[in-house]
């Protein structure tokens, strides 16, 4: 885009104009949630997502496509660190939920504990109101346990894995109870059996007379007099994604849900501070391959199906499929040796760990897009080693042949426990191992001291009366299990809380 056409889109009349009585910024588990509670209880609800609508029947299948066409950055956002931390995320209508992989967890009770105990939440995460929309949330999202037919080969031989070691594995609850095993959640469940927010909470909220306009990305709250009376952004172009103008709109309330990496950036643009882009947590994680004699068809089955929760131990393990190009780009060794390796791309498993890291990062507007940064303690390197010495075990308990560790400085294949024991021997520092995190939590977080958090209790903001933060960003803690369901239960609580309260607004 030329200067004159980028001055005009951002200092031009707005290309739109719009009024709602609440706004809902992002269509993600949090967003979605929160239309789908406020529509329902007959409130004029409009939601703005900067990312597309998504066409089930018209998303890609080739995994680049996939990647460009629904995730922020195509897939490659990352922190500044040396050693940079991939931070994945979805940016389309259904945000992260959209390509996950429809993973259920309640909150364990020892963090709902916690969250009354240290940081002033009991109203938010009672257990009878909790226990009750858990409930209807299962439902809507016919969440159920996956069925032993439908792991696949990468599923079974964990769960025979967990069953020689004795370890606490099960199939993975979800919410698709219509699994067909196709192994495409990344890209989309084709037959939208996986009920993510873009097939199931947000055409319900529209069924309830909330609207939605996409391709608006929110870039501050709009605040007169200490109160939030509607967003500022920019229109994108369908094609390029490039800014085409400005757009406006005025509401009584602004609940911001645009994920933990996009929330404390457009507070911060609004002038909030304080804890604003403090307290970024996160799970992240790697994954190892194993290589058996049968096939193993990572390709039919739950993407993924079966996990071993080790809570105690601060990581789980989970069975995560790949697509073919994929696990091919993870394969070790050069010209024979891996020609031959490819040449058996059916006989891998791979699981990987998600760590619960005690780690705090940090969020702020950066010149090119948010800046991003986070630095696992030595504790969260030694719970990162515990857990790949645990997926090596278990992937010989299963059978395997050759283990790829996928980690600098470590053998690139280990043959024998013995190998796998001496490499654990090893030191694992941070810049030896290519971390990922898809479990975002914090950097507006919920409290009752002010001083502490962004939000207070019922998720408004502290500083401007009618502005909430409804989504992940609102975690003081991570949790050791995957956040969707969580997130979710603590939105609906606080939607319902909203919608009773009709209006009322705090004193500025
Ligand atoms: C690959 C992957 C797999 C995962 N698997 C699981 C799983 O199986 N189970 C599980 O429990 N969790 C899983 N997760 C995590 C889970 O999906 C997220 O924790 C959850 O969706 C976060 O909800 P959220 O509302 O905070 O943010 P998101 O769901 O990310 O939604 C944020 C939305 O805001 C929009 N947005 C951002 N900025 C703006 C702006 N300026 N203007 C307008 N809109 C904006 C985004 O486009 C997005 O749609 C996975 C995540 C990923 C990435």
């Amino acid at each position: 885009m030329g200067l004159k056409q980028t001055l005009v889109s951002m200092f031009g009349k707005p290309v739109w104009e719009d009024r709602a009585h609440t706004l809902v910024v992002g269509t993600g588990a949090g967003g979605a949630t929160a239309a789908r509670v406020l529509a329902a209880q007959g409130v004029d609800v409009l939601m703005l997502e900067e990312g597309p609508k998504l066409v089930t029947a018209d998303r890609p299948r080739d995994v680049p496509a996939a990647l460009a066409s629904t995730m922020r950055e195509g897939g490659t956002q990352a922190s500044g660190d040396l050693s940079p931390l991939v931070v994945l995320q979805g940016k389309c209508v259904g945000g992260s939920t959209a390509i996950n992989s429809g993973i259920i967890w309640r909150m364990p009770e020892d963090v709902r504990e916690d969250w009354i105990r240290n940081h002033g939440l009991a109203s938010l995460v009672d257990a009878t109101e909790f226990e009750r929309i858990y409930d209807v949330i299962e439902e809507d999202l016919e969440v159920e346990e996956t069925r032993e037919d439908l792991l696949g080969g990468n599923g079974a031989l964990m769960a025979k894995a967990s069953k020689a070691l004795g370890l606490p594995g099960k199939p993975m609850t979800r919410n698709a109870g219509r699994c067909e095993a196709n192994g495409e959640c990344l890209q989309g469940c084709p037959n939208e059996n996986r009920q993510s927010m873009d097939v199931s909470y947000v055409p319900r909220a529209i069924a309830d007379g909330a609207r939605l306009r996409t391709l608006a990305r929110v870039d501050r709250v709009w605040i007169e007099n200490g109160r939030a009376v509607g967003v500022l952004g920019m229109a994108l172009d369908p094609e390029t994604r490039e800014p085409v103008g400005r757009f406006q709109v005025r509401a009584e309330n602004v609940v911001v849900a645009a994920g933990v990496v996009h929330t404390p950036i457009i507070l911060r643009r609004s002038g909030l501070r304080g804890q604003v882009g403090e307290r970024f947590q996160a799970h992240p994680g790697a994954a190892m391959l194993g290589r058996f004699d049968e096939p193993v068809r990572m390709a039919y089955g739950a993407t993924q199906g079966y996990e071993v929760p080790m809570r105690s131990r601060g990581f789980k393990v989970e069975s995560l499929s790949l697509p073919p190009e994929m696990l091919a780009a993870r394969l070790p060794g050069v010209g024979a040796e891996w020609q031959e390796r490819m040449k058996h791309l059916d006989h891998y498993a791979q699981w990987c760990a998600q760590v619960r890291m005690e780690a705090h990062g940090r969020i702020r507007p950066g010149l090119l897009g948010p800046s991003i940064s986070f630095a696992p303690t030595d504790r969260d390197m030694a719970k990162m080693k515990d857990a790949f010495v645990t997926i090596g075990r278990m992937l010989f308990a299963a059978g395997a042949r050759e283990v790829y560790p996928g980690i600098d400085g470590y053998p690139e294949v280990l043959r024998t426990e013995d190998e796998l024991e001496h490499a654990a021997r090893l030191p694992l520092g941070r810049n030896q191992v290519h971390l990922v995190a898809s479990h975002l939590f914090g950097t507006a977080v919920a409290g009752a001291d002010p001083s502490r958090s962004v939000v207070d209790p019922q998720l408004q903001s502290h500083q401007v009366s009618g502005l909430y933060v409804m989504d992940a960003s609102v975690f003081p803690t991570n949790m050791g299990v995957n956040p969707q369901h969580a997130i979710m239960a603590v939105v609906y609580r606080a939607a319902e809380q909203l919608a009773a309260s009709r209006g009322r607004r705090r004193a500025a």
